[in-house]
């Protein structure tokens, strides 16, 4: 990292809180800049690591295949990077002032992942909503409002010990209910819906479906079969007890 308007190299190990350059005194990052990053997955598509998984701050994953790449939108400031293939991970921490290009490749004979990340010249002033509106961004794998907990769960090879066709709004597919969390994803889309147990405030029974209450008066409301019902139902009022206290 270094800073746009002296050029020096920023201490990796720089806090994120700090918006000032400590070499130079100028303003690092304006939060209320929108920027464009595009990561490419760079490699073979024979590639034994497989693909890449791009992880934005611990809360947004993306998947890229190798030679492919994904485009999203970000705020100015300090955002951590996190790459993952096979077993192998990098982190990068990345102060973000204007548009970047990433280029991330698993270099099969180290076994390591490598970044190449550049800045784009003259892109400081970032993007204007009308711009923002006409780019088509890639969509995220899954979104964890619970942080990097909820990706390690999704990753992991935990069971669940509830997993049942359902239906939510206009959404079919599948319900995955663990002991502190449940997991909806809908068939054909490419996204996870988490609830954490802890964000629950109460289960109803509503016309045959469960009507999950989280906070903020947010509603999920998911269909299911009706031999698992009563038993989930239980399942679900205890385990929310339990963990609310
Ligand atoms: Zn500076």
């Amino acid at each position: 990292m270094r800073c746009h308007n002296c050029k020096q190299i920023l201490d990796d190990k720089i806090s994120s809180k700090l918006n000032f350059c400590p070499l130079c005194g100028t303003r690092l990052f304006d939060e209320s800049k929108t920027f464009f990053i595009t990561i490419y997955s760079v490699g073979q598509r024979e590639n034994v690591a497989g693909e890449m998984l791009i992880f934005v701050d611990e809360r947004i994953l993306y998947e890229a295949t190798p030679g492919n790449g994904v485009f999203f939108h970000i705020n100015g400031g300090f955002h951590t990077i996190k790459f993952r293939t096979g077993v192998r991970t990098k982190v990068i921490q990345i102060l973000i002032d204007s548009d970047f290009e990433i280029r991330a490749y698993f270099n099969s004979l180290t076994s390591l992942i490598e970044t190449n990340v550049n800045p784009l010249e003259g892109t400081g002033a970032g993007h204007t909503p009308k711009e923002i509106a006409a780019e088509q961004f890639t969509e995220p794998k899954m979104v964890s409002d619970i942080g990097e907990k909820g990706f390690q769960m999704i990753l992991g090879e935990e069971e669940p010990d509830y997993d049942v066709e359902a239906t939510s709004g206009l959404m079919v597919g599948k319900l995955k209910i663990y002991g502190d969390r449940m997991e909806f994803s809908p068939d054909r889309i490419n996204k996870t819906d988490v609830t954490d147990f802890i964000k629950i405030v109460g289960v109803r029974r509503k016309m045959g479906a469960i009507d999950v209450q989280c906070e903020g008066n947010v509603h999920k409301i998911y269909s299911i079969p009706k031999d698992t019902y009563n038993e989930i139902m239980v399942y679900l009022t205890n385990r929310i007890q339990e963990i609310r206290g």
